[in-house]
């Protein structure tokens, strides 16, 4: 057992937030979502880069879509898409490339055959089941757990990056803390 005396306390422990919501004493377990894991995977491509800018294609269910980013030495990655995962690996498996060349050439037709190579994955941390409807960041606070200065933040996948200004300044809000 570990005691923490602390006025706030923010639970943003991603992948783990409802592991350590779960550890806290008092806290209700109907309130502490099931985490489920949507492995992403992105494929590298060292050939001739043809292309400029970013190529995001229409979103899929559970992500955005395989979508062509660009790194600061311009090369290009494809990635990522959703594979449901029940422990974490972030092992990229060269066969999952298959369904990459058709994605992708729906947008690049002229990609040659072979050219993917397994790059790297992320774990997004969703709280909504494979079939699910998408649901949106769940930043919990004293009106739902009863606890005051405890906020859990859970499911904060893509764009929690983007997002993450709006998020802190929404979780502030929420411990009661005006900045
Ligand atoms: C494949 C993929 C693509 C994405 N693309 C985008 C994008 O294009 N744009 C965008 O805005 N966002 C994107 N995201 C989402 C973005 O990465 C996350 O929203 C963001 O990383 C969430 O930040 P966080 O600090 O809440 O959680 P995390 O970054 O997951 O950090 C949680 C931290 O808690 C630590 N931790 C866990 N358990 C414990 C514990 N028991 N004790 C102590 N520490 C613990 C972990 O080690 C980790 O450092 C993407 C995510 C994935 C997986």
């Amino acid at each position: 057992t570990t005691d923490i005396i602390a006025q706030y306390v923010f639970n943003c422990a991603g992948l783990s937030a409802s592991a350590v919501a779960a550890c806290m004493d008092g806290m209700p377990d109907a309130c502490i979502p099931t985490i489920r894991y949507a492995k992403g995977n992105y494929y590298g491509y060292s050939g001739r880069n043809p292309f400029s800018r970013l190529i995001y294609p229409v979103p899929e269910p559970a992500g955005l879509g395989v979508h062509l980013t660009l790194d600061l030495n311009r090369q290009i990655r494809f990635g990522p898409d959703v594979e449901w995962i029940d422990t974490v690996d972030y092992t990229v498996a060269p066969g999952r490339a298959r369904q990459f060349y058709g994605s992708i050439r729906r947008y690049w037709p002229g990609l040659p055959d072979g050219a993917l190579r397994p790059d790297y994955a992320g774990i997004r941390p969703k709280i909504q089941a494979p079939a699910g409807t998408e649901t949106d960041f769940l930043i919990q606070g004293i009106e739902t757990h009863g606890i005051p200065g405890l906020v859990h933040l859970y499911g904060i996948e893509s764009p929690g990056l983007t997002a993450s200004l709006a998020i802190a300044e929404h979780a502030l809000a929420v411990a009661g803390i005006r900045p």
